[in-house]
């Protein structure tokens, strides 16, 4: 695998889709997620300026986190509250919070390690069982639940979206989710800042691009394929 020249592809593939769409080529945040990457390949891939870098388990982003250093580690899997404390002064980002329960105790460890943890809220806009995420119309009740908590500063929404073959069928997911987005922009709560809409993998990005996703996450096509039977937050990966 060559990994300079996936980089470039998945550069080139983003800047179209920005093109496309009208938008400035740098309107965008690209994560590499670097599950089941090795150590080597992600120093590779740092080294052509891949700079965040995302982790789906708490587990597999502490034992890169020492090895890989100035980068920003996003924490976009699942998170269970009582391994929050482990992460709180790693992540520079959260992407999976939805629930009270989960923002109470990010807001609690963020307190104790002495900073404002910035966190995006995961929406499940097609309702599905095996994934984590809100409902559509629950988000901004929950923002407006949770934007006073002092430690935590909400700054955006992130979407897994339902995985397609023909990902032109899950274009609607990504129009809700830049409707929603706007309308927080516009209420502008105190103590949030919102600016990130983190949408878009391998199977899907541009489309996401096309929508309005202004940070993308991706791992396949600039890694290889990972084992099979993985599951990406409960969806099976077909690889
Ligand atoms: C694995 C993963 C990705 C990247 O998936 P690819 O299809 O390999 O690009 C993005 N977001 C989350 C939450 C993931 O777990």
């Amino acid at each position: 695998m060559n990994c300079k020249m996936n980089i470039d592809e998945v550069r080139q593939r983003i800047r179209h889709a920005l093109l496309t769409a009208g938008r400035q080529p740098d309107d965008i945040t690209l994560i590499g997620v670097t599950k089941n990457v090795d150590l080597d390949v992600i120093q590779k891939a740092v080294a052509h300026g891949i700079d965040h870098l995302g982790e789906n388990r708490v587990q597999e982003l502490l034992s890169k986190y020492d090895h890989i250093k100035n980068v920003n580690w996003h924490m976009i899997g699942r998170l269970q509250r009582n391994k929050v404390k482990y992460i709180i002064d790693k992540a520079a980002m959260i992407h999976s919070l939805d629930s009270l329960s989960l923002a109470k105790e990010i807001n609690r460890q963020a307190e104790k390690a002495g900073r404002v943890v910035p966190v995006l809220v995961q929406v499940n806009p097609a309702n599905e069982k095996t994934k984590s995420g809100l409902p559509y119309e629950e988000v901004i009740p929950f923002i407006e639940t949770v934007y006073p908590l002092k430690y935590i500063r909400v700054m955006g929404l992130m979407l897994i979206a339902p995985f397609a073959d023909n990902p032109e069928t899950v274009r609607p997911y990504f129009v809700m989710m830049k409707q929603l987005y706007d309308c927080l922009k516009q209420y502008d709560y105190p103590h949030t800042k919102i600016q990130y809409l983190s949408m878009g993998m391998t199977n899907d990005f541009e489309i996401a691009i096309e929508e309005g996703s202004n940070m993308v996450r991706i791992g396949t096509a600039l890694f290889g394929n990972r084992k099979k039977g993985e599951e990406i937050n409960g969806r099976q990966v077909h690889e």
